[in-house]
């Protein structure tokens, strides 16, 4: 069994982004700019935002952070996304999710232009996606994807099966798989036979959300073995594969924290670099 260090993997893409900041910098005499729209007060959306913008600065990127009360009215995050859509130095605009429940998501998302859109969450992106053309793509599925080429793995002709299926994981990820030639597998909450599905995995892949949900017996001997979840349990951070029983029988495994995490934030400033040099 050999780690996946995500840690390592997320620093090298952070020095990638780093030294094309500054050559758009010299290039275009203005650093990439971020904003970040943040409403409401949920705690883990805090730190979120916060890790964020730290990366940004240490990558050179600008950053422009909107904190907006809870009670903010639809009109007035239009307004702002309105503002931000118009901005020469705002080359990505990224919405923290989850929204305070009288916003629309799709609503609000869809006001952001494509062009900036470095999540990857808009229709747009997601059509471009499935039908393999070039896209901004979701953070963590993209940095799954980083992950598994810079450790050796091609999934082409493997059989690669997604535990999860909402749009900012699961979906997309089963389609980058399916992009890179992968025989994919989607399961979800309704699927029967789950265990026996999972061990026919050369890359499996959970997006659950459920502390020791995937289990030895649901790993074929040398599967490559991807963690995306994150569950807080008794103030520790653990991830949906039970670690220790699953770790001996992967070739491959990441751990959490340390795995799929830190990639999701050093996607995020690639893809806001991609967007910057689209506009030079
Ligand atoms: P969602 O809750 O939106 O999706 C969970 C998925 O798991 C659903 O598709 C659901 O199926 C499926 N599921 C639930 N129970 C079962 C079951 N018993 N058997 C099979 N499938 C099941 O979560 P997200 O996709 O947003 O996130 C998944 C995990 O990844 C979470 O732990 C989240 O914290 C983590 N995450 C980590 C990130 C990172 O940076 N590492 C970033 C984003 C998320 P159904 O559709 O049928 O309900």
């Amino acid at each position: 069994m050999k780690l996946i260090d995500g840690k390592a993997i997320a620093a090298e893409v952070r020095s990638e982004v780093k030294l094309r900041a500054a050559a758009f910098e010299a290039a275009s005499g203005k650093k990439p700019g971020l904003a970040v729209v943040l409403i409401g007060s949920d705690p883990a959306s805090s730190v979120y935002v916060r890790n964020k913008i730290n990366a940004c600065e240490e990558a050179g990127i600008r950053s422009f952070c909107y904190r907006l009360p809870e009670d903010t009215a639809e009109e007035e995050a239009e307004e702002l996304i309105g503002r931000l859509a118009a901005s020469a130095d705002v080359h990505g605009i990224l919405v923290q999710l989850p929204l305070p429940a009288h916003l629309k998501e799709e609503k609000l998302l869809a006001k952001i232009p494509v062009s900036k859109d470095v999540d990857g969450f808009s229709a747009e992106n997601i059509g471009r996606l499935a039908r393999g053309e070039r896209a901004a793509v979701a953070c963590t599925p993209l940095g799954v994807m980083e992950l598994l080429k810079r450790s050796g793995v091609d999934p082409s002709g493997k059989h690669a099966v997604v535990i999860g299926r909402s749009n900012i994981v699961g979906k997309p990820m089963a389609l980058l798989l399916l992009n890179a030639d992968a025989t994919v597998t989607v399961c979800h909450s309704r699927t029967r036979g789950l265990a026996a599905i999972c061990r026919e995995a050369d890359i499996l892949v959970s997006a659950v959300g459920k502390p020791a949900f995937v289990t030895a017996d649901m790993v074929k001997e040398g599967a490559v073995v991807i963690d995306v979840g994150i569950n807080r349990t008794e103030g520790k951070i653990v991830g949906d594969v039970a670690f220790g029983e699953v770790a001996p029988k992967a070739s491959l495994i990441t751990p959490v924290p340390g795995g799929v995490g830190p990639m999701t934030v050093a996607m995020l400033l690639r893809n806001t670099m991609d967007a910057a040099e689209r506009c030079l």
